[in-house]
């Protein structure tokens, strides 16, 4: 992908994010733009980089690493993809935001791991809203407790909800699915819990952001649309 095309996608990214927030009545400033770098070379993120992107977004523990290294450190990194408790000890104090926490025992190791290196973690609940058998993330109805319970623990801070919508032709049949986590996140905003803030609803991919946005989301998570598509390794 030649130098000007990531800039060019950028552009028509963020333009559409400025549009769906104007549609409704929102503030633009209010999303933040995750590109979402996975398999993609550091050169590719560089040039990101260079357009102005701070927010990058990966799903697997030893790419984040590897780009962590080669890359400036006022990068914010997001890791987007299923933790696995193993790992957890590598990413805690290098990662900005967790968006896929799921389990107790999971924000219990990051906990741990973030009590012995004297950080505080910020992450998102996951929730599988569209409830997709082949999908990470909690049920809609054991959110709220799982929050509840993640509060206590004395080294993380939930900031909001993520999810991932299925993969539909038609974007407008994700927008339930989006004003669905946004509506649990304004419950548990009620309770007021300590610790926690549901300030960062994440969720809108390529196909999709633009509803997401629509529908409330203040962190979008965009691969294709930057990058271009993915090639995976057989
Ligand atoms: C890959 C990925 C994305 C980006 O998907 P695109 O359709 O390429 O924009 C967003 N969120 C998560 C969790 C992902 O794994």
């Amino acid at each position: 992908m030649k130098d000007a095309t990531i800039r060019e996608n950028l552009k028509v990214v963020e333009d559409t994010i400025a549009f769906a927030c104007k549609e409704s009545g929102r503030g633009g400033q209010e999303v933040t733009l995750i590109a979402v770098s996975k398999t993609k070379p550091v050169e590719m993120l560089q040039e990101a980089y260079a357009y102005g992107c701070r927010d990058f977004g990966e799903n697997k523990v030893q790419e984040l690493l590897d780009k962590y290294e080669q890359m400036p450190k006022d990068i914010r990194w997001h890791m987007i993809g299923h933790l696995q408790r193993n790992k957890v000890k590598y990413i805690v104090d290098k990662v900005y935001l967790i968006h896929s926490v799921d389990s107790l025992r999971l924000a219990e190791e990051i906990n741990k791991e973030a009590v012995k290196k004297d950080v505080c973690v910020n992450i998102l609940v996951e929730v599988n809203v569209a409830n997709e058998e082949t999908k990470f993330g909690i049920a809609c109805e054991e959110v709220k407790q799982l929050v509840r319970d993640i509060a206590k623990l004395s080294n993380i801070r939930v900031k909001g909800l993520m999810t991932i919508a299925p993969f539909v032709e038609n974007a407008e049949e994700n927008r339930p699915i989006f004003s669905k986590l946004r509506k649990i996140s304004v419950d548990i905003m009620k309770e007021n819990i300590d610790n926690i803030d549901m300030e960062i609803l994440s969720m809108g991919m390529t196909g999709d952001y633009a509803v997401a946005v629509a529908e409330g989301a203040t962190c979008v998570r965009v691969g294709t649309g930057i990058f271009g598509l993915r090639q995976y390794m057989p």
